[in-house]
């Protein structure tokens, strides 16, 4: 039982740590880009707003992302704790966060920063691809999928992001930069920042991820 944030610039892996994560320790794995994505997908109201904001390499207006985040911490799976990524990406929304969980009488345990240079993130983020029906994320040469443009998964189609085009990635960049320190001091003065290099192999990465769950577990005995 851990509640965790992972926290990173695009293209940290925040996405591919969370999945393998919340297969690990069998929680929910808490996307606030993948939640966006589908409503997008699906059409709805949500959706409709946020687009523009996304295919701009924009920040989703923090009202619009907070009413949505509302709704899925209401959901059941949640109580026995969650990978939350994506979010926050601002103080005003890391604040949000705080309290949503407190009036579900939560609280977050760990907040995993993953560094990663821009050299690292442009290389990622240019070669993603990402699975159409269940989300996964492939990269052309670094994790090629076993069949060209079919999801090892679940077989579902690949697709580019549309925010992942270069000049996009640059502005998302230049977005997560102006937000970041201000967040990674936030839980710096809370006691729950653990920062770790995340340029190297996914593997070695989820491996200290992992150890550190472990240790900072709160049902650890
Ligand atoms: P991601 O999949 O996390 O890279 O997010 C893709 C896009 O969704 C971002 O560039 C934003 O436009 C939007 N988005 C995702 N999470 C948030 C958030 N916490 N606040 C505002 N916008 C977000």
């Amino acid at each position: 039982m851990i509640r965790i944030i992972l926290l990173g610039p695009p293209g940290a892996g925040k996405g591919t740590q969370s999945v393998k994560l919340a297969q690990q320790l069998s929680l929910p794995h808490i996307s606030t880009g993948d939640l966006l994505r589908q409503n997008v997908k699906d059409g709805t109201e949500l959706g409709k707003e946020a687009k523009d904001y996304m295919n701009k390499g924009q920040l989703v207006p923090d009202e619009l992302v907070a009413q949505m985040l509302v709704k899925r911490f209401g959901m059941d799976d949640v109580k026995g704790g969650f990978i939350l990524d994506g979010y926050p990406r601002n103080i005003n929304q890391a604040k949000t966060l705080d309290g949503i969980l407190k009036d579900k009488k939560m609280a977050i345990d760990m907040v995993i920063y993953l560094d990663t240079s821009d050299v690292v993130i442009i290389q990622r983020l240019s070669g993603r691809l990402v699975c159409s029906s269940c989300a996964a994320n492939f990269h052309k040469t670094n994790m090629p999928p076993k069949v060209s443009g079919v999801c090892d998964l679940c077989k579902g189609k690949l697709y580019q992001r549309t925010d992942d085009k270069e000049e996009t990635i640059k502005n998302r960049i230049v977005v997560y930069k102006n937000e970041v320190a201000a967040l990674i001091k936030y839980y710096q003065d809370s006691n729950k920042l653990h920062s770790l290099n995340a340029d190297g192999d996914a593997g070695i990465v989820l491996n200290k991820i992992m150890e550190l769950a472990k240790e900072n577990d709160p049902l650890k005995v």
